[in-house]
Parts: structure tokens; C-alpha cells; sequence
């Protein structure tokens, strides 16, 4: 994205003080003369900060004001090794609800409607983050947090929620139940608000016509203050970012080269406003690309597509780098294929193997080995690869209230 004077602006105020503030920075920049950066190329040959710099910071090393002045802490989760927690002050809880609320009104929601939070609350930033910024629109908030479906959907029905904020796994869970109990009617459902993972269009399409609802894609990480720092409008074409609090760039993966626009790459942000925790070029390792042009809903904001991958899930076989995006994007156009897949890959016989398991409503033997043989034929055209397909019946493959991983990698 082509930085704006404001940003540069923005990003020269932080520089100027940086390293005084904060001693994470003091130390990562340090012989490095950061009043020299006078132009968005000088701002491209600062250092990225990447998220295993933040766990060596745990756990207050990132805080870049005094205590007295951090009034929250996240963290994001620790399941590989240690957690990295950041500090936030009143001004940055305000703005990120600021930002939180501008995401529901982008998604025309509005102080009428009442707002089902199934994220969770605690150490992470989900859960806090819809409610915080449903309240400052004024809608009512039914903060649940993930689990006990039973009662989700009676407090859905009774309440009448009107939009879901759910990860789409649990949004799906969700949209299978309600037709399971044949309770459709009875859930006032309008919108749905679903953040935090890539997901496929048939994916997509499944939950809003199971649910009958608008979907929204949000997008946020714990590091840049949580969900809600980019929203898709009712045009569905992309997230449009807040880019009057960060600005970001899309790299290659591997080089951390700037990319063209359009061409997919790692998304890294440098916020511009947040004071507990400042963070600059930091990379996200989410995969995305530049969305060109002006958005028929007239916000000025810039776009970045819904998420295809992540680069830790890119994985390398036979020579040719495949992500979770790209096998959605495969499957979506073949027909009497559902939206739930996974990949497994082995090493067998000195050679690899890809297995790529999916859901299918077919139950003939015959009608399972034609899809099957379509499946084969598309992954060879759109990767390059041969893959070893096994049809399998709706509700087969393991659905989660978690991010679902659907690349298993056995050949190590
Ligand atoms: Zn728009």
C-alpha cells in the first residue's frame, strides 16, 4: 500500500521518541539513526519485527509507557512455547472499540440490533473486542463465549439475537445444529460476523444459507489490538483496513521484498497511534493481497482480500508450495463437493504422497469415484500436483469450535 503523508507523518512522530520509550526497541534499533527516515523507502529498510522478538520481550518488555499508565494486558495464545502479552493504555482500549464499531457499521449494524459474542473471553483478545465495540455503538450485547451449544441456541432463540460474532468453524457448528433441530424459524439471525481464520466459499455460502444471514469477514490480531482493525462492507469484495491507525505493506514470504499489487504475500503492519505496545513492520505470517481500486460502498478505506493462508500452513511438496486458500479455492468448482477437506501428506517409499480427504453428499460408489477423479483432475491443473483424492460423507471430517487445521504434515 502506498503510504499516505499522514502515515509518514505518524510513523515519523513514533520513530522520533521510540526508542526512548520503549526498551524492546532501544535494543532492536539500536546504531540505527531513525530520524533519517524521511520517505516510505527509507521506512522499507527498517527491520521487520517478527513474533518470536515479542516472546523474548514476556513479559512486560513491549510496554512503552510507564506501568501506572497500562490499564490491560492481552496475550496471544501460547500454544507454541511462550506467550506474548501486550500492554495497552485507555487510549489504546478507546480507539481499538472506535475501530470495533466502525466495523459494525460498515456492516450496517446499528445500535438496534442485538449482538451474540461467541468468541471467548479471558487473556485473548476476541471476545472483549465485540463487546467493547458493540457497546459504544449501542447494541446489546449477549456475551456467551464459545461452547454449550444447547445454550447458544436457546439464548439465541430467546433473546433474539440478530448478528453472530463467531469463528466460522463455530458459526458452521452452529448453522448444522439449527437445521439438525429443524429450530430455523425461531432464530432471528440477520448477519453474521465472522473473524479470526481463512475459511472457503463454500464454506461461506453453507453458513449463510443454513443460517439466512449476511456474512462479514473481520479481521484483527492480538498483537495490533485484537479483531476489528479491517472489515468486509455489504459488497463483499475484500476487508477494508483502518489505515489511519496502521499501515501495512504485503512482502514476499520469503524475500520480504514489497510485492505488486494484487500479488498474494505476507500482510505486515506498523500501527501508527497505539502507545501501550507500539509495534513497527511487524509481520503477521497471514497471506493476502492488495484488493485494487474504489469500493462501490464509497469508503475511503484501502482493501486486502479475505485471508488465503497462513505462511506457517504453506506447505512444500513434490517442489511446489501449497496453502489451505488454494485447495478451497479448487474444491469450490467442483461440483457435489462440499466445503470441508483436509490434507494429508506422507512420505512413502521415497516419495510424496498427498491425500486429500473432502465431504461429498454422494453415496453411490460410482458417483464417489467420478468426483473423485474430477478432484484429481482439478489439483493437477490449479497446483501442478497429483494428489490421491478419498470422497467422504457429509460430516465426516472433525468440525471445531477452534481454528480447524487442515494440512497434516507426517513426512517428518
Ligand atoms: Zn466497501
Amino acid at each position: 500500500m502506498k503510504m499516505k503523508p499522514e502515515q509518514l507523518r505518524l510513523i515519523r512522530r513514533q520513530l522520533s521518541t521510540l526508542c526512548e520509550r520503549s526498551p524492546f526497541y532501544r535494543t532492536k534499533f539500536a546504531g540505527l539513526d531513525l530520524d533519517a527516515v524521511r520517505s516510505e523507502e527509507d521506512f522499507r529498510r527498517l527491520p521487520f519485527t517478527q513474533k518470536e522478538d515479542l516472546r523474548e520481550a514476556y513479559p512486560l518488555g513491549l510496554a512503552a509507557v510507564p506501568e501506572s499508565e497500562i490499564v490491560r494486558i492481552h496475550s496471544s495464545s501460547g500454544t507454541t512455547g511462550t506467550p506474548v502479552i501486550i500492554p495497552y493504555t485507555r487510549q489504546d482500549v478507546t480507539d481499538w472499540a472506535e475501530m470495533f464499531k466502525r466495523c459494525y457499521e460498515t456492516a450496517e449494524i446499528t445500535a438496534e440490533d442485538r449482538i451474540h459474542v461467541t468468541p471467548g473471553y479471558g487473556l485473548w483478545t476476541a471476545g472483549i473486542g465485540f463487546q467493547t465495540g458493540a457497546e459504544l455503538l449501542g447494541a446489546m450485547v449477549i456475551p456467551m463465549g464459545p461452547g454449550n451449544t444447547d445454550k447458544q441456541l436457546q439464548m439465541m432463540m430467546d433473546l433474539r439475537s440478530t448478528v453472530l460474532c463467531a469463528t466460522s468453524s463455530y458459526a458452521l457448528l452452529l448453522a448444522e445444529e439449527i437445521a439438525r433441530r429443524k429450530i430455523r424459524e425461531k432464530i432471528c439471525l440477520k448477519k453474521g460476523v465472522i473473524g479470526s481464520e481463512r475459511w472457503g466459499e463454500k464454506m461461506r455460502r453453507r453458513i449463510a444459507d443454513e443460517l439466512g444471514v449476511e456474512l462479514y469477514d473481520i479481521y484483527g490480531l492480538t498483537e495490533i489490538y485484537g479483531p476489528g482493525i479491517g472489515m468486509s462492507c455489504k459488497y463483499a469484495c475484500g476487508m477494508h483496513m483502518w489505515d489511519d491507525y496502521f499501515y501495512y505493506e504485503i512482502v514476499h514470504p520469503q524475500t520480504g521484498e514489497p510485492l505488486p499489487e494484487g500479488e498474494i504475500g505476507e500482510l505486515v503492519i506498523t500501527t501508527l497511534r497505539k502507545e501501550g505496545a507500539p509495534l513497527i513492520r511487524y509481520r503477521t505470517h497471514d497471506l493476502t493481497r492488495e484488493v485494487p481500486g474504489d469500493c462501490p460502498c464509497g469508503l475511503p478505506y484501502p482493501r486486502i482480500d479475505i485471508i488465503l493462508g497462513r505462511t506457517d500452513d504453506m506447505v512444500k511438496i513434490k517442489g511446489v508450495n501449497i496453502f489451505p486458500g488454494q485447495i478451497d479455492e479448487l474444491l469450490r468448482d467442483v461440483e457435489d463437493v462440499s466445503s470441508e477437506y483436509q490434507v494429508m501428506l506422507d512420505h512413502l517409499n521415497g516419495r510424496d504422497i498427498m491425500t486429500l480427504f473432502f465431504e461429498t453428499g454422494l453415496s453411490a460408489k460410482a458417483d464417489r469415484r467420478r468426483v473423485e477423479k474430477a478432484v484429481q483432475v482439478r489439483c493437477k491443473e490449479k497446483l501442478g500436483v497429483t494428489v490421491t483424492p478419498m470422497a467422504v460423507a457429509i460430516g465426516e471430517l472433525p468440525r471445531s469450535e477452534k481454528k480447524s487445521t487442515r494440512i497434516f504434515d507426517n513426512r517428518y
